[in-house]
């Protein structure tokens, strides 16, 4: 057996049982361990603290890692400034993208 759900009375009266799930977003990634007064295997609740609330369940959508192209689309769709890894990231990718072009041309 991997748990009992006795390891997370620990987690009965933490007041961040649902910022934990938002910042962890267990479900989205998968997640194996313990987060917001669960424990998670494959994303999937395993096991409960006593007295959690269903709600804390809500998850907001997982987003890119920052430092790829993808990281950059995302911030521009939030309407947010890209941060310096995903400027970086996309300057690296559009060299890749016309040094792709030039050659496929040749
Ligand atoms: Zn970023």
């Amino acid at each position: 057996m991997l748990a009992s759900g006795d390891e997370l009375l620990t987690c009965t009266f933490c007041p961040f049982r649902a910022a934990c799930i938002q910042l962890v977003k267990p479900a989205q990634s998968s997640f194996d361990g313990v987060a917001g007064g669960r424990l998670w295997i494959s994303g999937r609740v395993y096991a409960e603290a006593p007295g959690v609330d269903p709600d804390e369940l809500e998850e907001s959508k997982l987003r890119a890692v920052c430092g790829t192209d993808t990281g950059w689309r995302q911030h521009r769709s939030y309407g947010e400034e890209p941060c310096p890894s995903c400027r970086s990231a996309m300057g690296l990718f559009n060299e890749a993208r016309k040094f792709t072009t030039a050659a496929q041309a040749a």
